[in-house]
């Protein structure tokens, strides 16, 4: 089987403007994230791409080329060209998968795939996060413990405004006492979307051993297994294969 061919879009807005986030991300988060995916050593072909590349690097050739689009973002969602989000949405119904990340739950594309307004209660206080694996069957948690711990991010809790998960793989817990689902599974037409939680920018996530785990899991997850071109045309119209009278 061909490498799958991964690209990791980051917004790249915050490591130009603050310092922490620079410190920790020195070649930005999305270049972390596809490091990770790189020293997992697995099938992939990994390529990163940013919003301020023209048409944010999303063409249409790229996009047909692509297996698995990553996708973090933040401060800038509605700087998002909406031509590429339909772009994306209609690569995801054909089949490509999507991995959202962190505060991406308010990007244009997940809030378009979900229908809904992916709203959430949040709170910046450098507390512990513990992940649980619901399903320790399910192909992302793959080579998970019972739960894992990030010892400083941001807090998300419920009520998280998004449609029922087709499958969830984990719950978090905050040393605050809310809980999230933070790692839910949809299909939207052909396309596999995976959500995954962590991964605020002032604190290292994306270097942490399980949470890149995770994302390769999710990436081998989200491949495709069919593409349909649904051109949404009338030409889709039928003479009957019998006659009809
Ligand atoms: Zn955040």
């Amino acid at each position: 089987m061909s490498k799958l061919n991964v690209v990791v879009w980051g917004e790249n807005v915050h490591e130009h403007r603050d310092e922490r986030v620079r410190e920790i991300y020195p070649e930005g988060m999305h270049a972390a994230i596809a490091q990770g995916l790189v020293e997992a050593g697995r099938d992939f072909d990994v390529s990163t791409t940013t919003l301020q590349e023209p048409e944010h690097g999303l063409t249409e050739e790229r996009l047909a080329k692509i297996d698995v689009l990553i996708w973090w973002g933040h401060i800038a969602h509605r700087d998002v060209d909406d031509s590429v989000v339909d772009r994306v949405q209609k690569r995801v119904l054909e089949g490509m998968g999507l991995v959202i990340l962190h505060s991406a739950h308010f990007s244009k594309i997940f809030k378009r795939l979900m229908g809904t307004s992916c709203s959430l209660s949040w709170r910046e206080a450098d507390e512990k996060e513990r992940l649980w694996v619901c399903n320790p069957g399910h192909p992302i948690a793959a080579g998970i413990d019972r739960y894992f711990e990030l010892e400083q991010e941001e807090m998300y809790g419920e009520p998280f405004a998004v449609p029922e998960p087709e499958e969830q793989v984990f719950i978090s817990w905050f040393q605050g006492g809310e809980v999230f689902r933070s790692g839910n599974c949809y299909r939207r037409g052909n396309g596999k979307i995976f959500y995954f939680r962590p991964g605020h920018e002032t604190y290292p996530t994306y270097y942490d051993e399980n949470v890149r785990r995770v994302i390769a899991n999710a990436v081998e997850w989200a491949r495709p297994e069919g593409i349909w071109q649904d051109h949404q045309g009338c030409e889709n119209r039928k003479e009957p294969l019998e006659p009809l009278g």
